[in-house]
């Protein structure tokens, strides 16, 4: 046990909470200090619109919810209540005609006409080892995969589809649109390699544990992170901005949940000259345009199917998504936006009144953008459901200037808080072994910046903990599944 049991976390996002826990189970007096006035980072959930409509500010599906090696140890499906839906996502083409990725693989292979087995040919082996595929998209880029196997198949399929040979075996639209509706995630240009891996891990989970939501929103799995914390004696201070690393008390450890570029700011002259030149050398990616929407009855989709869909994926066919994605990448905002849909109220009643439904949307736009996409949204929905403008009550509309400015790790309105390319999978954010630890003594780095990268998982932030432990503690990761009362 250690003997200097002091530990700070800057940020209160889902990885320096996951820090946090494993400190705290570690025996550390842990706290956690938060800019804003509300803790979770991007996995709040808040009363953005109406009273009674609850909207996810960030993050709003969970696939790595079950998935992650970080959740599953600390037991999060057995202490909140994910809701596992049938569709896990479901992808417009034209109106009142959807292509649909079902849990179930054989059920969308047998939709897919034609294209149903090299469909099935392409993700069965992934789905098969879904677990193995967690850990190793998981893990930083740099260590040798436990399974090479999986790795190997995971890596040539992510090559077929991050080329121009990504038709190849598709005769018809659906496949494709599928499969470059979940790439697109990543706000990357298509096709390309590292937007085909995200895409296909992403497909992947789709197809084995699911696309859970949680009831009660995102801050679901904060709420149940911070009861673990308290439980073990953390605590977490919110409306705390903390500018200098010489602002905290002492302790033997402290982990950041910020950004390579916050980290700069925070440590001053303490920084060696080499390591900042390398935090420098960190890109941040295009950002997106949020809108969520009160809506008095849920939207009306021509599709039916799409009225049972919690997440859906709006741009059209694979080649018009790549050019919606081609001009992001060019600096402009196309007319006909990919637009990431996800409507909770499919699955969780507690997000609107009895009859009514929140709507939570996003479109990709230049970084630091301050345009107002609302229209574009509100127009990309209209083109499959006519009549939505009709449902809405009301809507909060953040352009990517606004969401950095409600989450400083978003630099740019950055979903990722770094530019998921292939390079910065490998050496995120620099090469190391242990991209954690820094040269800052009892100083380490965690965030959706720090490998593994973007998403809810808590895996930098366990990873970053583990670190610490094992330097300043020998220690392993300590138990933390839930303890009997
Ligand atoms: C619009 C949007 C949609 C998303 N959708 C999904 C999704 O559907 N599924 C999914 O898995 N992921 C999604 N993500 C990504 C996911 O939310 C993030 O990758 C994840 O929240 C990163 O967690 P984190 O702990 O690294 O940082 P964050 O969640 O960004 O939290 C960082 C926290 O640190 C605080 N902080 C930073 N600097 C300081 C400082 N100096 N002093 C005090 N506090 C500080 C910030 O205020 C913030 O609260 C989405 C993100 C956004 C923004």
């Amino acid at each position: 046990m250690p003997s200097s049991t002091d530990a700070n976390v800057v940020g209160s996002g889902p990885n320096g909470l996951a820090a946090a826990v494993t400190l705290a189970r570690a025996g550390y007096t842990v706290r956690v200090y938060e800019k804003a006035d509300t803790i979770g980072g991007s996995a709040r959930t808040l009363p953005l619109t109406q009273p009674g409509f609850q909207h996810d500010l960030g993050s709003a599906v969970h696939p790595l919810a079950l998935a992650s090696p970080f959740f599953r140890a600390f037991g999060l499906a057995s202490r909140i209540d994910l809701r596992v839906p049938d569709i896990s996502f479901a992808h417009p083409i034209v109106a009142g005609r959807s292509a649909v990725a079902y849990r179930s693989l054989d059920h969308t292979a047998s939709q897919l006409g034609r294209d149903g087995r090299a469909y099935r040919r392409l993700l069965a082996p992934l789905v098969a080892k879904a677990l193995e595929i967690a850990r190793f998209t998981g893990s930083p880029l740099l260590q040798v995969p436990e399974t090479p196997g999986v790795a190997a198949q995971f890596g040539l399929r992510s090559l077929q589809q991050g080329t121009h040979l990504w038709n190849a075996g598709f005769r018809d639209e659906d496949a494709r649109a599928l499969l470059s509706g979940a790439a697109a995630h990543t706000i990357l240009p298509l096709p390309s390699l590292a937007s085909a891996a995200a895409g296909l891990a992403l497909t992947t989970h789709a197809h084995a544990g699911g696309w859970p939501v949680p009831v009660g929103g995102s801050q679901a799995i904060i709420d149940a992170l911070v009861a673990d914390l308290e439980a073990h004696g953390g605590t977490v201070i919110t409306g705390v901005d903390v500018h200098s690393l010489d602002d905290l008390p002492a302790s033997e450890i402290t982990i950041l949940d910020v950004t390579p570029r916050a980290f700069v700011a925070l440590a001053g002259d303490r920084m060696p000259p080499a390591y900042r030149r390398s935090l420098a050398r960190f890109r941040y990616g295009n950002g997106v345009a949020k809108v969520d929407f009160a809506l008095r009855a849920p939207v009306p989709w021509t599709d039916p199917v799409l009225r049972n869909a919690p997440t859906l994926h709006l741009g059209g066919t694979r080649a018009q998504i790549a050019r919606a994605e081609d001009a992001v990448a060019r600096g402009g905002h196309p007319a006909s936006p990919y637009v990431l849909v996800s409507q909770p109220s499919v699955l969780d009643s507690t997000r609107a009144p009895a009859g009514a439904a929140t709507l939570w949307a996003y479109t990709h736009v230049p970084a630091g953008s301050t345009l107002d996409r609302r229209e574009a949204v509100v127009t990309a929905i209209e083109r499959f459901a006519p009549g939505f403008r009709d449902v809405i009550i009301d809507a909060a509309s953040l352009s990517a200037a606004q969401v950095e400015a409600s989450n400083p790790n978003l630099i740019g309105g950055d979903i990722g808080a770094g530019a998921p390319t292939l390079s910065q999978l490998i050496a995120r954010p620099r090469l190391a072994r242990d991209p954690w630890r820094t040269p800052l003594d009892g100083v380490y780095l965690c965030g959706a910046s720090t490998a593994p990268g973007p998403g809810v998982h808590g895996l930098s932030g366990w990873y970053a903990a583990q670190s610490a432990l094992r330097t300043h503690a020998q220690l392993g990761s300590p138990d933390l599944l839930p303890r009997e009362k």
